[in-house]
Formats: structure tokens, C-alpha cells, sequence
């Protein structure tokens, strides 16, 4: 499958891994929006939240344990964090494999609003 993230899960794409299991991969954003920003996935290939069902919910448990995990690791755990799922066009998705964002290590700000008029 030509998907970013699969690659990244197999290898054939480098990254800067934070954490792995049998379900999920943490690694750096190549782009950090923030001083610490990381990306949950799972390994499974979900094209985004809104394909997630049945036992695939399950991982949703195991990302959010893993973000935990990431953000302990990273030493942002007591500062705090963001943890962030865009989903579609609206969402700004733009790897469309299930991904969460952990945003930390400076204060966010207020979440932002609309950004874009529709089209
Ligand atoms: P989205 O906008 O879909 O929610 O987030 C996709 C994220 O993937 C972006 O923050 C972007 O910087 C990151 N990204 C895109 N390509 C790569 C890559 O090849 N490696 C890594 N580590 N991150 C990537
Ligand atoms: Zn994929």
C-alpha cells in the first residue's frame, strides 16, 4: 500500500522512534509545531478516525496509553500536553493513516478556530 505511515511502521522510511509494541509506533513529527511533538499510530492501516470500528476501538485504548507512555518518556507529562486527531478535510488531515499528534513542551495557546473559509 503507498501509505507514509505504513512505511514508516515497516522501515522502508526512516524515523525518529519514541516507542514501539505490537500495535503502535510513537516517533518525532518531521515538522514539530512545538518544541516536543511526536505522532501516535497504529500499525494497523486506518485511513482515518472516521474508518475506525468493531475491535479497532480497542487501539484508540492503546494509542492514548502510548501517548502516556511517550509524554512521560519525553518529560512532559507533568508539564502537560496536547493530544490531537484531525480528521478529513476540515480537520487539516493530511497523511491519511490514523495518526495522533502529542503537542508539549511550551504553553499551546487557546485552540485555534477556523483557519479557512469553506469551499
Ligand atoms: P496531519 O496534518 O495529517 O494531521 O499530520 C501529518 C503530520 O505528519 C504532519 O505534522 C507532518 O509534519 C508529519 N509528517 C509528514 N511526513 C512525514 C515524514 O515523512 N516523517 C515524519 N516523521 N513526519 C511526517
Ligand atoms: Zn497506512
Amino acid at each position: 500500500m503507498d501509505c507514509l505511515f505504513c512505511k514508516i511502521v515497516e522501515g522502508t522510511i526512516p524515523s525518529n522512534k519514541v516507542l514501539e509494541n505490537e500495535q503502535v509506533v510513537v516517533f518525532h513529527d518531521i515538522q514539530p509545531a512545538a518544541p516536543t511533538h511526536v505522532l501516535v499510530i497504529p500499525k494497523k492501516h486506518i485511513a482515518s478516525m472516521n474508518e475506525v470500528e468493531g475491535e479497532d476501538f480497542a487501539l484508540i485504548g492503546e494509542i492514548h496509553k502510548a501517548a502516556q507512555e511517550a509524554a512521560k518518556q519525553l518529560g512532559i507529562a507533568e508539564s502537560g500536553y496536547r493530544l490531537i486527531n484531525n480528521c478529513g478535510q476540515d480537520g487539516e488531515q493530511t497523511v491519511h493513516h490514523l495518526h495522533y499528534h502529542v503537542l508539549g513542551g511550551a504553553r499551546l495557546g487557546a485552540l485555534t478556530g477556523i483557519s479557512k473559509s469553506h469551499s
